[in-house]
């Protein structure tokens, strides 16, 4: 090449010029290049001939390449940066927009819940645990064990019954209310007047009391609560919010104020009535064959209702007849709540809320914020034999379509009941009832709702309401019972 570049330079001729022979020269650049020592490296050859001839050849060439200067290699990682930066947006934006495609093992990388059902179920429990309403643990250590907490051995995985510790664990449990109960006395001893169970008021004492001393046995496991920043506070300490309920009005002694010391011992809802009708309120008995007493509220039932307004004690109707719900729904001030009740819809029994109930909860005008926590008390959820967790699940799904899924919750009346539904066994339980929602389409919000956050929500409108009226100087309640010949 350079000998032929020397002659066309010095003596010029008529003599065609020589032909291109681009050839060799373009396999020796390849040959440069894969060598890796560059176009560049031609090029400075070919500059240096100074041919215009061989310079227009350059330019015709295809096979030849120009120079690459550093602007090119710019130019092309600019080109090869924006093209994978194109495609990782496009990425993101795919999973943003559908966000199941990713395997769950990825699925926290995009805030999105597993699709499995079950592993859903255990996170969101593991933000929001359950709260149930309704766990008679008391009246079982009474009859095993006579009330002797010493012999009570909770942290066992097989502790008779449907709660242990471990249990608990497993399910998820954030907190409940361990019911206080002593049962109706029997009516023929009773007396119309319910004047003779006086006995009633000592065993709630000493449900209180053995409750409390066994909350005080696993002080690493439960942590008493008085209120809802109580039960905050527990499970952000990593416990188990343990409140009181008592079961029934007929455990008062027809005193409004043994329902102030209830409260001062840390009871924070009543139950108007349990099986039997009572000084304050009809009960739902359980047969449709109850002959109502007070058509609903007695006037002293009424007046109940304000005093527990104004402590912040929480309105039971778990067990009330229609009547006495409705009545109570329309008096009561606060919010209330149904303890342990499922939905007369799904399964046509008394203890069950009809819809014409369910109607009324709610936070619009006219209606009364509540919360109905469902029971899983076969005889409550299904035929004989029907019944499972889809059976129980069927009545959340019921009760959130007619009152809203803001006033639906868990009170299981784990302990108070002899058989359970399939697959809800025991405490353990409860993430099974969560991903059976989950599959049905409940998103985390509305499960969180229904494990617990509904509860808190009308809880917190309890107290609300007590701190109202207190400020606003209502006096407490000192009406008598009037078949009392004692005062
Ligand atoms: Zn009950």
């Amino acid at each position: 090449m350079s000998s032929r570049s020397s002659q066309g330079s010095r003596v010029p001729t008529p003599e065609p010029p020589p032909l291109p022979q681009p050839e060799p020269l373009n396999r020796a650049a390849i040959n440069q290049m894969l060598l890796g020592l560059g176009k560049s490296y031609v090029s400075t050859q070919r500059i240096d001939d100074g041919s215009a001839q061989d310079s227009a050849h350059d330019e015709a060439t295809p096979l030849l390449p120009r120079p690459v200067t550093m602007e090119d290699i710019g130019k092309t990682r600019a080109v090869i940066w924006t093209a994978l930066t194109i495609i990782f947006a496009a990425s993101l934006v795919i999973l943003l927009i559908f966000p199941h495609i990713l395997p769950d093992a990825l699925a926290p990388l995009v805030g999105r819940l597993p699709k499995d059902p079950m592993k859903a179920a255990l996170q969101i429990l593991d933000n929001a645990p359950v709260i149930d309403g309704h766990i008679d643990l008391p009246v079982l250590l009474r009859a095993l064990f006579a009330n002797n907490v010493s012999a009570v051995e909770l942290s066992e995985e097989s502790f008779p019954g449907h709660v242990s510790i471990p249990r608990l664990r497993a399910g998820k449990v954030g907190g409940f209310f361990w019911s206080v109960y002593t049962s109706c006395a029997d009516p023929a001893i009773e007396g119309e007047d319910f004047l003779t169970s006086t006995w009633r008021v000592r065993d709630t004492l000493e449900q209180i009391d053995v409750a409390k001393l066994t909350i005080e046995k696993y002080p690493d496991v439960f942590q008493p609560a008085l209120g809802s920043q109580h039960i905050r506070d527990a499970i952000s300490n990593g416990k188990i919010a343990s409140l009181l309920g008592v079961e029934g009005g007929h455990q008062l002694g027809n005193s409004v104020a043994v329902l102030r010391q209830y409260h001062a011992l840390g009871v924070r809802y009543v139950t108007l009535t349990h099986i039997c009708h009572n000084a304050f309120a009809d009960s739902c008995g359980f047969s449709p064959d109850i002959v109502p007493l007070h058509g609903g509220l007695s006037p002293l039932g009424f007046r109940l209702i304000d005093e527990m307004n104004r402590l912040g004690m929480l309105v039971d109707l778990s067990h009330t007849s229609d009547d006495t719900a409705k009545q109570a729904l329309a008096h009561s001030k606060a919010p209330v709540i149904w303890s342990h009740s499922s939905a007369r819809a799904v399964h046509n029994h008394v203890r069950n809320v009809p819809d014409d109930v369910l109607s009324h909860i709610g936070t619009e005008e006219g209606k009364k914020d509540g919360v109905v926590m469902v029971n899983f008390a076969p005889v409550f959820v299904a035929e004989e034999g029907n019944a499972t967790v889809e059976a129980v699940a069927d009545h959340v799904d019921h009760i959130a379509k007619v009152a809203g899924k803001k006033h639906v919750g868990l009170g299981s009346d784990f302990d108070g009941i002899a058989d359970v539904p399939v697959g809800l066994e025991d405490v353990s339980k409860y993430p099974a009832l969560i991903a059976e929602l989950y599959k049905r389409g409940w998103n985390k919000y509305e499960l969180a709702g229904l494990a617990g956050a509904n509860l808190l929500r009308v809880f917190e409108g309890a107290e609300k309401v007590s701190h109202e009226l207190r400020e606003a100087g209502a006096v407490p309640v000192f009406d008598i019972y009037d078949k009392r010949t004692d005062l």
